[in-house]
C-alpha cells in the first residue's frame, strides 16, 4: 500500500499543526490547528480576519490556511470565491492530539461531514470553549452554524441569529466508564440557541485503511493524546505535545514503554524545546518541574500571610489550578476562580472525576463580578448550579489574607472593586515573548504599583516611563514547560530507536538532523512537499 505524509503547517514552528497523513485511498489531517505567527504577521486584537462576512477569503488570501480544494465549509466560502491550487489532500478524518488552539483551531472551517477523533476530555473541553465564546466563525469546534448569502449584500455571507447550531460528528478514540454525563454535557446547548444534538460516537480503532491506537500524555492541558497509526504494515507515531516532567509521572511512564514497545518506523515528534532555548521555566539549566512551582508558590503564598495574594497562570491550565487548590487548602484560604474557569472545570470534572468537583470542594469559590449582564452560559447554568459558591468582591475585601484569586491580566480590572492594600502576584505562566506579551506586562506592573501588591516570579524596572524603556526579568521556578525538555527528548529517541525520526512543532528543525543523523534517519519536512512513507 502505497502511503506518505505531506506536513502542511507546523513543521519548522511552534503551533498551527496540519499534518497529512496517507495510505492507500485513506487520507487523514493530525491536527488542524491555527498558526499564531502567520495570523500575528497581519492581524492583532483589533484587527481581525474579516471571516464574518468574508468566511475564509482573508485566511486564504494570506497563507493563513493552505488553499485546500475540497476541505473547507461551503457555507464559509462566499460567493464568487474559487479556490483553485490542485491541493486536493484526501480528509476522512481529523485526528486532534489536544485540545490547544493552535492544534484545533482551524477545524472550525472544515466540511462538518468530516469526522473529528479525539479522546473524550477533549471533546468536552473544545464544547466548553466553544460553550464560552462570542460565536464566531472560527470557534466552531464542536458545532457550528450554517452560514447563508447576505440578502442586502449578495456578495457576503451572515449568520441568522434564530438560526439552529448543529453538532459535529466527534468519535472518541479513548475508553471510558462512564460516558452518560460526558454525551449529555455534548448535546446541552449553553449558549441559549437550539443546538440540534449528534452524540460522540465510540470510534473502533479503524479509519478505512488505517488503524489507529491511542496513548495518552500528559501535557498542559488535560485529554492530550499521541497516535500510533498502520499505515500499510508500518508504525507511524505521532506524539503531539508531550512532557515527561509532569506530575502525572505514571502516564509519562506506560506512553514510553509502549512506544519502545512498537518501536517505530516512524517518530514524528514535537521538539519545541530543541535549541537554545532560556525561559523561566527552566531553574540553572534544568527544566522545572510541576513539583518544583509548587513548593515555590506554596512557599511565596506561605510569605505572603495576612495578605491577597493573586495567582496568574495560564488559560484551561486546570493542572496548575490543582496545584494552587492544593496551596490554598495548606494554607487555609479559598480559591476563588471565574465562572469560565468554573464552567471549564465543571466540564472537565465530568470526563475526569480526579479533576477538583467545584461543589464537593470547599476551596474553591466563583468570582461574582456583578456584570450586569451576564452569558447565557453563566446566567442559565453557572450561577444556577452553583450559586452558593459566589463570592463579591466586598467579602474578599473584608477578608483579603483568606483567598487566593486565579486571575490573569484580563481580569485585573477587578482590583478596582476589592481595593487591596498590598499583596502578591504569583506569575505562574510561560514568559512574554511578544511585544504586545511584553506590552502587557508592563500595564500589569502599573497596575500592581498602583495597589501596593508585589510582584512574584518576575521583575519590572519602569525607570524610563515608558513600555520601550522597562526592564522584565521573569524568575524561573514559578512556570514549569508543557513540553518534553531537549535532555529528556534526547535519552527518548535513543531508548525508542525508531527507524526514522521526523520532527515537527520546532523551530529548530536542523537540531535533530545535526544530533540525530549518525544514529537515526532523520526526515526535515518541508511545508507541502509529501515525504514517501
Ligand atoms: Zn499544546
Amino acid at each position: 500500500m502505497k502511503s506518505s505524509t505531506t506536513v502542511f503547517d507546523g513543521g519548522n514552528c511552534i503551533g498551527g499543526n496540519k499534518i497529512h497523513l496517507q495510505a492507500g485511498e485513506t487520507g487523514i489531517f493530525l491536527d488542524f490547528g491555527l498558526n499564531f505567527k502567520t495570523l500575528g504577521m497581519y492581524f492583532e486584537e483589533f484587527l481581525k480576519p474579516r471571516t464574518a462576512t468574508h468566511g475564509i477569503q482573508d485566511l486564504i488570501a494570506l497563507g493563513i490556511i493552505p488553499p485546500f480544494e475540497d476541505i473547507y465549509r461551503e457555507d464559509a466560502i462566499i460567493p464568487g470565491m474559487t479556490i483553485k491550487s490542485g491541493m486536493r489532500p484526501k480528509v476522512d478524518a481529523v485526528f486532534i492530539s489536544h485540545a490547544h488552539v493552535d492544534h484545533t483551531g482551524s477545524i472550525s472551517l472544515i466540511r462538518p461531514d468530516i469526522p473529528v477523533y479525539g479522546t473524550h476530555m477533549t471533546a468536552v473541553i473544545c464544547k466548553a470553549m466553544q460553550d464560552c465564546s462570542r460565536g464566531g466563525l472560527e470557534g466552531e469546534v464542536a458545532y457550528y452554524t450554517i452560514r447563508v448569502i447576505d440578502e442586502k449584500n449578495p456578495d457576503k455571507i451572515t449568520k441568522k441569529s434564530k438560526d439552529p447550531c448543529i453538532s459535529r460528528s466527534f468519535s472518541l478514540v479513548d475508553r471510558h466508564g462512564e460516558t452518560d454525563s460526558i454525551q449529555q454535557f455534548w448535546c446541552r446547548p449553553y449558549s441559549g440557541k437550539e443546538l440540534i444534538a449528534s452524540p460522540l460516537i465510540n470510534s473502533d480503532g479503524i479509519v478505512k485503511d488505517i488503524p489507529f491506537e491511542a496513548i495518552p500524555v500528559d501535557h498542559s492541558i488535560y485529554g492530550a493524546t499521541c497516535y500510533v497509526f498502520d499505515v500499510g504494515g508500518r508504525s507511524f507515531v505521532y506524539t503531539g505535545d508531550f512532557r515527561l516532567h509532569g506530575r502525572r509521572q505514571e502516564m509519562s511512564d506506560a506512553f514510553v514503554r509502549r512506544i519502545k514497545q512498537i518501536s517505530p518506523d516512524y517518530l514524528m515528534v514535537e521538539g519545541t524545546n530543541m535549541g537554545s532555548h532560556k525561559g523561566n521555566d527552566t531553574i540553572k539549566g534544568r527544566r522545572a518541574s510541576e513539583d518544583d512551582v509548587y513548593l515555590n508558590c506554596l512557599k511565596a503564598t506561605k510569605d505572603a500571610s495576612g495578605r491577597l495574594v493573586i495567582a496568574d497562570f495560564g488559560p484551561r491550565n486546570i493542572e496548575r489550578l490543582e496545584i494552587f487548590v492544593e496551596i490554598a487548602r495548606e494554607t487555609q484560604r479559598h480559591l476563588v476562580i471565574t465562572p469560565k474557569d468554573a464552567f471549564m472545570l465543571y466540564a472537565m470534572n465530568l470526563a475526569d472525576p480526579n479533576i477538583p468537583d467545584i461543589l464537593a470542594d470547599d476551596v474553591i469559590m466563583i468570582y461574582d463580578s456583578g456584570k450586569s449582564k451576564e452569558a447565557k452560559w453563566e446566567s442559565g447554568f453557572i450561577r444556577q448550579e452553583f450559586s452558593s459558591k459566589y463570592i463579591t468582591p466586598k467579602a474578599v475585601k473584608a477578608h483579603p489574607e483568606d483567598h487566593i484569586l486565579a486571575f490573569s491580566f484580563f481580569d485585573i480590572a477587578n482590583l478596582l472593586d476589592i481595593q487591596p492594600d498590598g499583596g502578591i502576584y504569583i506569575y505562574s505562566t510561560c514568559e512574554a515573548f511578544s511585544e504586545e506579551m511584553v506590552l502587557d506586562v508592563w500595564r500589569l506592573g502599573n497596575w500592581l504599583e498602583h495597589f501596593g501588591i508585589e510582584p512574584v516570579g518576575f521583575k519590572i524596572d519602569r525607570t524610563g516611563g515608558s513600555p520601550g524603556e522597562a526592564e522584565i526579568e521573569f524568575t524561573p521556578g514559578y512556570h514549569a514547560s508543557g513540553h518534553v525538555s531537549a535532555d529528556e527528548l534526547i535519552d527518548l529517541i535513543y531508548d525508542v530507536k525508531p527507524k526514522a525520526i521526523i520532527p515537527v512543532h520546532t523551530e529548530h528543525p536542523e537540531i535533530f538532523a545535526d544530533r540525530f543523523g549518525k544514529d537515526f534517519e532523520v526526515i526535515l519536512p518541508r511545508h507541502g512537499v509529501p515525504i514517501e512513507l
